[in-house]
């Protein structure tokens, strides 16, 4: 699957055993394939070339997904752009050479600060979600002197998601603003000499995986479009968001990128405007995975059996936190019979379950595994909880590797804290 296959015995991630990785950085560690990570772009481009109103579309790479420099720096060689959400997440698209014309600021809840700074940079455009976010973009700009072109996000009411916590564009979700407070947040906002408004977005969840749902935003999107028009308005820019959804396990064929294409060319068929898609997870899930050691089994008398990983919820958060399932796989896979396991880390909580009752390949203390999929919301969402020094990551290109992210010594982890002067006798 996707660059990562047993090659002589062992689990390779293109020219690259993860055998040979674990030896000389140990484990846990992402393991990130720079080829998976350019076919993906190329899939979705080749897929928007398909259609005349998708050609010219900028693919903003949805930073949060993986925001490591080497990944970013990959993608920018692909030409995609970056959506991201806050300052720091500028900061690394500029840093990995992505231009400020590519780059869309998204969120919630961007302070003035951040909306200063993007302002400054020249970004390409920020996406407004509410009118207090409106009024402070004004008053910022207008204290800068500036006139940044924006994007209304639209909660289009049309909810999507593979869980509740992944959904963003149902009626009770904070994501951007319903279309009636838009159309008049519109003109407000073209009233203003401090903000150029220039088309819509939305962004409806993730790991969407039928069209059904994205057709549903877009032709919300498509009537505003021409409503604003009716009322003289310009709109020349549709920003489609992201969130199509990547096969965890082995099931193809959902939400194929061809037929996402088709779909988003319909619905801006002779808008002429300039479109925009934010994907995150499907251009880096399945171009990661996360190396782990087996500590030990524990079968306890009762019959559970558990097998106990040096990876755990704070290396990978997905399954703690939306009950995500990843493919777990040994990377020296053994001879026998298949069982069931409940897999676990080593932190001090109940929710550090990675999975239940999961029928796995033999695996014995020692033993490498690799969590499939693991690309996307993986190390960005890492922590050092339990005081577990930060997962490093690798990137692996053809037959070289690099660490693109050390693991912190503890000297470094404990250096980054100070004991307060007065607790020093
Ligand atoms: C998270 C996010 C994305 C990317 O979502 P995926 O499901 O990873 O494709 C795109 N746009 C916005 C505004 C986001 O918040």
């Amino acid at each position: 699957m996707n660059h990562f296959e047993i090659r002589d015995g062992v689990m390779h991630a293109e020219g690259v055993s993860l055998e040979a990785i674990a030896a000389e950085i140990g484990t846990p560690a992402y393991v990130y394939s720079a080829a998976t990570l350019r076919r993906h772009a190329r899939v979705l481009r080749e897929a928007l070339d398909g259609h005349a109103e998708t050609t010219d579309a900028l693919i903003a790479f949805a930073v949060k997904a993986n925001s490591n420099l080497s990944v970013l720096k990959v993608l920018a060689g692909e030409g995609l752009g970056a959506d991201t959400v806050s300052e720091g997440e500028i900061r690394r698209a500029l840093a990995a050479g992505i231009a400020p014309e590519k780059i869309v600021f998204s969120g919630v809840g961007k302070t003035d600060t951040e909306l200063a700074f993007a302002i400054r940079t020249g970004v390409l455009e920020i996406n407004v979600e509410s009118a207090a976010e409106l009024d402070r973009l004004i008053a910022v700009a207008a204290g800068l002197g500036a006139r940044p072109d924006i994007v209304f996000r639209v909660n289009p009411r049309v909810g999507s998601g593979a869980h509740a916590k992944i959904t963003t564009g149902a009626p009770a979700d904070k994501f951007g603003a319903p279309v009636e407070e838009v159309m008049a947040l519109y003109a407000r906002a073209a009233a203003s000499n401090h903000v150029r408004p220039v088309g819509l977005a939305c962004h409806i969840g993730s790991q969407i995986t039928e069209l059904s749902p994205l057709k549903a935003a877009f032709a919300v999107l498509r009537r505003m479009t021409l409503d604003l028009r009716a009322q003289g308005f310009e709109v020349h820019r549709l920003d489609f968001g992201g969130g199509l959804g990547v096969p965890y396990f082995d099931r193809p064929g959902e939400a194929d990128p061809v037929d996402y294409a088709a779909v988003a060319a319909e619905a801006a068929r002779g808008l002429d405007v300039q479109l925009a898609f934010e994907p995150g997870r499907m251009i880096a899930a399945n171009a990661g995975v996360l190396l782990t050691r087996v500590i030990h089994v524990n079968e306890r008398p009762d019959g559970m059996r558990f097998l106990v990983l040096d990876s755990a919820m704070n290396d990978l958060m997905r399954p703690a936190l939306y009950d995500a399932f990843h493919d777990i796989r040994p990377v020296r896979p053994r001879e026998g019979a298949a069982g069931p396991y409940d897999v676990v880390g080593p932190v001090c909580e109940t929710g550090d379950t990675f999975a239940k009752d999961r029928v796995l390949p033999p695996l014995e203390a020692g033993d490498l595994a690799a969590f499939m999929t693991a690309g996307a919301y993986g190390a960005t969402m890492a922590n050092e909880y339990n005081s577990r020094p930060l997962v490093p990551e690798v990137l692996v290109d053809g037959d070289r590797w690099a660490v693109v992210r050390a693991r912190p010594s503890y000297d470094e982890m404990l250096a980054r804290e100070a004991v307060a002067g007065w607790l020093i006798p």
